[in-house]
């Protein structure tokens, strides 16, 4: 079984900034500061996170855990009138080929598709809901299960494991974001890791994170699926713009960048001048 996990913003939809004028709301209404979110880096971390720093921004300390609650709440009542504000000025969008994605992956019996999403559960559904993508997701984990995305993430796969009633190993799970934090997440759980450039990602950083397949979206679905196994390369590997799943040698010799072959044959010279020297032998 491969459990395939997604994050939401700038991987299958651009919400037009709806979940920060939504926060800014709600942190407005606490504190009276209007922007707050203004110096507070959300993309790629989780809600629980933002919130605390949002209210941090504006009342210029750490929030209760009521005062967290409050902010929750009143965030969750704004934001369908944000997502709909967003869709009324043509500012809500799906990335290019993702509705293809989700119908092919779907169609299969080997695969399961989940959510691995920094946003709150409400949140998550309030902001798909106009993509009508939500049918595709049967489970997930979500920025309400922890403030940490590798949590998230094993939150999700734990679910997936409990629905489908079989055990899951990390080498199966395979997680799609557009953030350099995505990438983190999910090799610090140990899992597979893809982004998305279309997003909201740095692309220096995504890049420095390095994914094992980076796509600018899902409009060409062969590496995608290449990647996760599901399709075969006729032409093999060394393609340079994707690897074979389990294969993490070949990844940094085939790499994207051709950096990673690079730096590891400066570091072979290093160890092997290291051991001449200890040694002694030419
Ligand atoms: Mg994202």
């Amino acid at each position: 079984m491969k459990i395939i996990l997604f994050d939401i913003d700038g991987t299958l939809i651009k919400a037009g900034g709806a979940g920060a004028r939504a926060l800014n709301h709600a942190v407005q209404a606490m504190t009276g500061h209007p922007e707050a979110c203004r110096s507070v880096q959300l993309q790629g971390a989780t809600d629980k996170a933002n919130f605390e720093n949002a209210f941090k921004a504006g009342a210029g300390r750490k929030p209760t855990s009521g005062e967290m609650t409050s902010l929750t709440k009143k965030y969750v009542n704004r934001l369908p009138v944000e997502v709909l504000a967003s869709v009324k000025a043509k500012k809500y969008c799906k990335v290019k080929g993702i509705e293809k994605f989700l119908v092919k992956l779907s169609g299969r019996k080997d695969v399961l598709v989940g959510l691995g999403t920094g946003n709150l559960k409400e949140g998550a559904f309030i902001k798909l809901e106009p993509s009508g993508l939500m049918k595709h997701f049967a489970f997930g984990g979500y920025g309400c299960d922890s403030h940490h995305r590798s949590v998230v993430l094993q939150k999700a796969v734990g679910r997936a494991a409990r629905l489908a009633k079989v055990k899951i190993k990390d080498n199966e799970v395979f997680v799609i974001g557009d953030t350099h934090r995505d990438v983190e997440a999910a090799k610090e759980a140990g899992y597979h890791s893809g982004a998305v450039m279309d997003g909201f990602g740095d692309e220096r950083l995504l890049m420095r994170s390095n994914p094992e397949l980076m796509a600018k979206n899902f409009a060409d679905l062969t590496p995608w699926l290449i990647w996760l196994g599901l399709e075969k390369d006729p032409r093999g590997v060394k393609r340079g713009t994707y690897i074979c799943p389990d294969s993490p040698i070949e990844h940094a010799h085939y790499g994207r960048t051709g950096l990673d072959l690079r730096d590891i044959e400066l570091g072979m010279k290093e160890l092997r001048k290291a051991k001449r020297k200890i040694t002694g032998q030419p």
